[in-house]
């Protein structure tokens, strides 16, 4: 297949993947709550021509596109759920749904792979093996989609995987790769701080659960700093601190939420080990109680060492050596982890930072957004990486597709 005839259809099916994307953009869905999405994904997907198979694992959507010659079977997964924030952008896409946005580019990589595959099945005669398009639901909340979807079968007899990131803080048209960990394992933690409380004037006759939480926000803090190995990374922040609804009332308990982060599991066991020991000796210390819960979410995400040079070398062809660069692994939490775990693969970030600079902002933003062009560069890395994989030495696994 001529790959640079490939590349001109889907530079001609452009406007189609930006105009699903904008409507999926319009009609957000939380994470366990898409309906919409993952049937109108599954509509595009039999119109042209894929086996699919709906609530995978839940909510997914698994298309198949058997090819037309021998050869590997690829997954290529792309993730569909938006977030509860309220979507502050002037734009004419702007999300409909009150309180609901896709503030992290889902409605993109979803756009982008249905366009992969809109290309792929007009070729399907001269395509060599198979291609699975992994639809996933609920990414942004643990316990996220991708394990149920690989426990119902989303992976059976995929020889290997590839998935991408939009990141509106990288400039677009750049595309970025990591052997090893690319992102962070994510947890998070609930503490609840039991005093007794009281009058406000008389504290000596309560236990004040908001100056022991306030230790304990402190004393945490010295766990990455003072007890994690500096050449080492990881996180821990308090996200909420709730308490009290009165200037002269010492209320009875406190609540503290937070996220840590880390890429290494025996750093990942001692912060938590430590923040329970912690918690339990602040609270001691002051004669409060307290109840620690820590729960374990995404694993980090381990990229495939030859997988990874393999899209990276595919990328440079797309965009030019210059635009593919090594990128230092993030924080943020993906359960494309899972994936990893069962089939060599690798996940790739590409930069869509606006090109007008007033509408850059972070993932998870109330004005985020993305330079679509950049649904056109990692299509054509997934196209490529999909043409081109019988001239390559990767092997994956080896076993007949069942997961549709
Ligand atoms: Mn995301």
């Amino acid at each position: 297949m001529d790959i640079s005839r490939l590349y001109g259809e889907l530079e001609a099916i452009f406007n189609k993947m930006v105009e699903f994307r904008r409507d999926l953009h319009q009609y957000p869905e939380l994470s366990f709550k898409e309906k919409r999405t993952p049937m109108r994904i599954a509509d595009y997907l039999r119109d042209l021509g894929l086996e699919v198979r709906t609530g995978v694992g839940g909510r997914g959507v698994v298309g198949l596109l058997q090819g037309g010659k021998e050869g590997k079977t690829v997954g290529l997964r792309a993730d569909f759920d938006a977030l509860p924030i309220q979507d502050e952008k002037e734009i004419s896409y702007k999300s409909l749904v009150p309180g609901v946005m896709h503030a992290c580019g889902h409605d993109g990589h979803t756009a982008t792979l249905l366009g992969v595959a809109t290309v792929l099945a007009n070729h399907r005669e001269e395509l060599e093996g198979n291609v699975v398009f992994i639809h996933q639901f609920a990414e942004e909340i643990v316990p996220g989609g991708a394990k149920a979807m690989i426990e119902d079968g989303c992976l059976d007899g995929v020889d290997m995987i590839f998935g991408n990131h939009l990141q509106s803080m990288l400039p677009s048209g750049e595309v970025y790769y990591r052997e090893g960990p690319i992102q962070a394992a994510l947890d998070k933690f609930d503490i609840k701080v039991i005093g007794k409380g009281g009058h406000g004037g008389v504290p000596h006759e309560t236990i004040d659960p908001i100056v022991t939480a306030s230790q304990l926000v402190v004393n945490l803090q010295q766990i990455v700093s003072r007890r994690v190995n500096p050449v080492k990374a990881a996180v821990l922040s308090i996200g909420s601190f709730n308490s009290g609804d009165s200037f002269n009332i010492i209320p009875n308990t406190v609540e503290i939420s937070g996220t840590v982060r880390s890429f290494d599991l025996e750093v990942r066991s001692m912060i938590e080990e430590k923040m329970e020991q912690i918690a339990l000796a602040t609270c001691q210390a002051n004669d409060a109680t307290c109840e620690f819960n820590y729960e374990r979410g995404y694993d980090p995400v381990w990229n495939h060492p030859k997988e990874t040079q393999y899209i990276r070398k595919v990328a440079e062809e797309v965009v030019g050596e210059e635009r593919v660069k090594e990128t230092p692994p993030v924080m943020p939490g993906e359960d494309f982890a899972y994936y990893l775990q069962n089939v060599p693969g690798t996940f790739f970030h590409t930069g869509s930072m606006p090109s007008d600079s007033d509408r850059v902002y972070p993932h998870h933003h109330a004005r985020f957004d993305f330079d679509e062009k950049a649904m056109l560069v990692a299509a054509k890395v997934f196209v490529s990486a999909i043409v081109r994989l019988h001239k390559s030495n990767l092997v994956g696994n080896s076993h007949n597709y069942r997961g549709v």
